[in-house]
């Protein structure tokens, strides 16, 4: 446990995938974590985190920008369409994509205040009704759609459902990925990074496993 664990890790899927770990980056999710914790991962050089709602990041991170430069924020979690100009001006990039109403939003604010954070479409890979997400079936349509708002589309975001082998999960989405000529993959949490390394991810969203468990009061 811990970031310098989760790093290793990270170098040794890499390398059993022939791939460079440079290719991976390491998203620390520091959702409901004390900031004693967030500083202390801070303090050993790490810079990229990422948080599941806009109201909690907006609380923490604008303080820890001052006090550390070069953060890089990803917000992973659902974006309500009216938090989502907030969510632009605290985020480098959001992974959360998941409806035409937001992608009209963010196109519009992106005009607006001349800049956009990278964006990563939600795939519901596992069709669950109680998940966002694009069902599969309609990526391609909704990537092309996004596309022609002019959106920086950098790749696709899954969670795979709890009960199910994750790494069927991450092949479709890699899938998906590839046929619409998208390089970002976001895929891999805790408990199936290495997995989800294997089968091409990109970004891996590490929460528990670097700052241990969330304790939700
Ligand atoms: C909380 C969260 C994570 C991190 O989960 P861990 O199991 O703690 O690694 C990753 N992705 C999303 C979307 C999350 O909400």
């Amino acid at each position: 446990m811990g970031l310098q664990d989760i790093q290793d890790r990270i170098a040794k899927a890499a390398n059993k995938a022939n791939r460079s770990e440079d290719e991976i980056t390491l998203i620390a999710v520091s959702k409901v974590q004390p900031n004693d914790r967030v500083a202390a991962i801070l303090d050993q050089g790490h810079r990229v985190f990422g948080e599941n709602k806009v109201q909690e990041a907006a609380g923490k991170w604008p303080d820890f920008r001052q006090d550390y430069g070069g953060i890089d924020l990803h917000l992973i979690g659902p974006l309500q369409t009216n938090k989502a100009r907030q969510a632009m001006q605290l985020a480098q990039s959001i992974h959360t994509l998941d409806r035409p109403k937001l992608a009209q939003t963010i196109a519009r604010l992106a005009q607006e205040l001349g800049a956009c954070p990278d964006l990563f479409i939600q795939i519901n890979t596992g069709e669950e009704d109680q998940k966002a997400g694009i069902a599969p079936q309609d990526a391609d349509a909704f990537i092309a759609q996004a596309r022609a708002l002019d959106l920086p589309v950098k790749g696709l975001m899954c969670i795979p459902p709890v009960d199910e082998e994750p790494s069927l999960h991450f092949a479709l989405l890699a899938k998906i990925a590839a046929r619409n000529d998208l390089k970002g993959l976001s895929m891999g949490m805790s408990s199936d990074f290495e997995s989800a390394i294997a089968l091409g991810a990109t970004h891996v969203r590490v929460g528990s496993a670097i700052f241990g468990d969330r304790v939700y009061e």
